[in-house]
């Protein structure tokens, strides 16, 4: 097998053990190590040969680099094992893509970028003004995560990608009617980056 086909299968199947799209060159190599190892005994720098390949992948338009994170994220790959198990219960095939996509962010909660998403961006939904929330059992505030542009449409598991939402503004931003969605689109983008560099600046 090409060095190229492996690294894009072990993506995939290191994905799904962890559960998220996102992942790390560092912990990314320090889990396949063995099996590069063993697969190219003649290579002796599996490590950069994996970040060349991950380039490649990324040229390719497979996986995308997230500089500011230092992470890769994984695309082009419908479903992780992860996402279908939660979303099993409801048959995705009928769904259009605007409601498949909100059904996978819906059950999709635990995984890391959506952790990360509510620890950079509050709990608190993004929309100016909006106060919308409430308290659940363990007494904080309800709140979902959002990708802006959605996976469907090759947008990214990354921060630059997603915001927080209250119930209200999530179901709006997927399922207002066309020109709303495209406003809140290019709103959320603007609000998305204001966050982002003051969060930095700070
Ligand atoms: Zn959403
Ligand atoms: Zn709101």
């Amino acid at each position: 097998m090409k060095w190229k086909d492996l690294v894009y299968q072990r993506v995939i199947s290191f994905c799904n053990e962890i559960g998220s799209r996102t992942f790390s060159l560092d912990e990314f190599f320090a889990a396949n190590e063995g099996v590069l190892r063993q697969s190219y005994p003649k290579n002796r720098f599996p490590r950069q040969k994996t970040c060349e390949m991950l380039q490649q992948l990324r040229n390719d338009g497979i996986i995308t680099f997230l500089d500011y994170t230092g992470n890769y994220t994984l695309r082009g790959v419908d479903l992780l094992d992860v996402e279908k198990d939660e979303t099993k219960t409801i048959d995705l095939s009928l769904e259009t893509p605007e409601r498949k996509e909100y059904m996978i962010e819906s059950y999709v909660r635990n995984v890391r970028w959506a952790r990360l998403a509510r620890e950079v961006f509050g709990d608190y939904c993004l929309f100016e003004g909006c106060n919308n929330t409430f308290l659940r059992n363990d007494a904080t505030p309800y709140i979902e995560v959002h990708h802006i542009i959605p996976l469907y449409k090759n947008g990214e598991n990354s921060l630059f990608n997603l915001c927080v939402l209250c119930a209200h503004h999530h179901k709006m931003a997927h399922f207002a009617d066309h020109n709303t969605v495209k406003h809140v689109e290019s709103l959320l983008t603007s609000i998305n980056q204001d966050f982002l560099r003051n969060h930095h600046a700070r």
